[in-house]
């Protein structure tokens, strides 16, 4: 009795003093904060696809870009704190577009026998880390596309914006719109049309900012899901699986989530109306990017204005031997995850047919970025565990450019174009006096060599320098715990 009383008070005193001195899990990782200040001859990739500039001094105020020059000529204002930063580039603040609040590491252990325990999958919101590591990585605006924990993920997102702990600016996806039967403990089943305008009308109340349609979705149910979001002014995304992309893009679909290779079902030859079948991915294998009717995919989903969303991390980690296994993951990880992801990565079957589908799916994205297709990135930190917020966002850019697009290309889809989809491109996603002055500064020089995109030394979000070094360093050993 003693005791619990003695816990209740140690709680009720923690959070005193957790609002008294509010900003304090904030603070502790804060590397720069002046009202003015110079970033001096640094190299500046400005997230529209221009070339890299070199040399370049960026005056932040008050939080926003005010001017953006050659280091040479820069009229440095009276007073400005000067930081040189010669060796560094700077770009945009990322922008994520899969980046959940969740993260699977032992899927493994809930299959038996081939099935899946009662009462379903079940995943592990990990508030804590993630937004942490988004942060670090240089993710300052990020959607959650979908959610498992809905109150969390709003209360994440409220603290953020209330300075009570760090993270990126977040489009709160709400809980997965899902037809039945669903795999996993934590999402509702729709029952028809009607449920899925009440859901959408209930998140929406809540302060839920965006909808994603999930697998076994109907298209009665979908329709009138897209309907209401639009009426609510936000936007759908979906993982599509009954339901096929022409389909969805017909009823006015957003967004689709993965590419085609992984979640358009149109291909299979015995597709029955509104069930997700099996065999999605090699009806895909016998598609060619170039031939008819993937190109009139292609010019349907751009003609309708549906964006695509690369997630390319998640399904290289089912590929053998893929991706380089990086210290800083297994660091991160809990001890318990970190073994779940490893006997995962070992488990890959060395024929697998990953590695022909993950080809086939760049060369979907580069078609439909050439064909003037809006291409949005997130890493999806699901699927066998090796895929961590913020360390996959960079590894999404690094993929974007394996698959053909130049550095600068592959950076513009994962900053302007999700400011773009976000209808945020007036004061985030790239580098321009007046913008907000979301921006990461990476020591390298990744114009050259995509992979010193991982060298963040501190991420800008609003005109406050975080560092990213300290963030990474506060969750380390606790992915997949909290
Ligand atoms: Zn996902």
């Amino acid at each position: 009795m003693r005791m619990l009383f003695l816990l209740g008070w140690l709680l009720s005193a923690v959070s005193a003093v957790a609002q008294s001195q509010k900003s304090i899990d904030v603070a502790a990782f804060v590397s720069v904060e002046a009202p003015l200040f110079v970033l001096n001859h640094v190299r500046i990739i400005d997230g529209t696809s221009a070339a890299a500039k070199e040399d370049q001094a960026i005056v932040i105020a008050n939080g926003k870009i005010q001017s953006i020059g050659p280091a040479a000529s820069a009229q440095i204002p009276q007073g400005a704190q000067l930081l040189d930063r010669s060796g560094y580039t700077v770009i945009p603040g990322l922008v994520g577009m899969h980046d959940h609040l969740f993260y699977t590491d032992s899927i493994s252990v809930q299959v038996s026998g081939g099935r899946i325990g009662e009462p379903g999958l079940f995943v592990a919101e990990i508030p804590y880390t993630a937004p942490r590591l988004y942060l670090a990585a240089g993710v300052t605006t990020m959607r959650t596309t979908g959610s498992l924990e809905p109150y969390t993920d709003l209360k994440v997102k409220r603290r953020i914006d209330a300075d009570l702990m760090p993270g990126p600016s977040i489009d709160a996806t709400a809980p997965y719109l899902e037809g039945a039967p669903t795999r996993f403990a934590q999402m509702h089943e729709l029952t028809g049309p009607d449920d899925a305008k009440r859901m959408v009308d209930y998140w929406a109340a809540e302060g839920m900012t965006s909808y994603k349609a999930y697998m076994n979705i109907t298209r009665e149910e979908l329709a009138v899901a897209i309907q209401q979001a639009h009426a609510h002014k936000l936007k759908l995304t979906g993982h599509l699986c009954s339901v096929t992309w022409p389909e969805a893009a017909a009823l006015g679909i957003d967004d689709l989530e993965h590419g085609p290779v992984f979640a358009d079902t149109e291909f299979v030859g015995d597709k029955q109306p509104d069930m997700c079948p099996a065999g999605g991915s090699s009806s895909w294998a016998k598609q060619e990017v170039n031939g008819a009717q993937v190109q009139e995919l292609i010019h349907k989903l751009v003609s309708h204005h549906v964006a695509v969303t690369s997630t390319l991390p998640v399904f290289e980690s089912g590929t053998p031997g893929r991706p380089k296994l990086q210290r800083r993951t297994l660091d991160a990880m809990s001890a318990e995850s970190a073994q779940s992801y490893l006997t995962a990565r070992a488990n890959v079957p060395l024929d697998s047919p990953m590695p022909a589908l993950l080809r086939k799916e760049m060369d979907f994205e580069v078609a439909f970025v050439k064909a003037g297709g809006l291409l949005l990135a997130g890493p999806d930190p699901t699927g066998n565990g090796g895929v961590l917020p913020g360390f996959g966002d960079q590894r999404e850019i690094e993929l974007l450019v394996e698959s053909g697009l130049t550095p600068v290309e592959a950076i513009q889809i994962a900053t302007q174009n999700g400011a773009v989809y976000l209808g945020q491109q007036d004061r985030i996603g790239t580098l321009s006096p007046g913008k907000q002055a979301d921006l990461v500064v990476i020591k390298g020089d990744p114009s050259k060599s995509i992979d010193e995109i991982e060298n963040v030394e501190t991420v800008f979000k609003a005109g406050i320098g975080y560092d990213s070094k300290k963030l990474i360093d506060s969750v380390r050993g606790q992915v997949g715990i909290r």
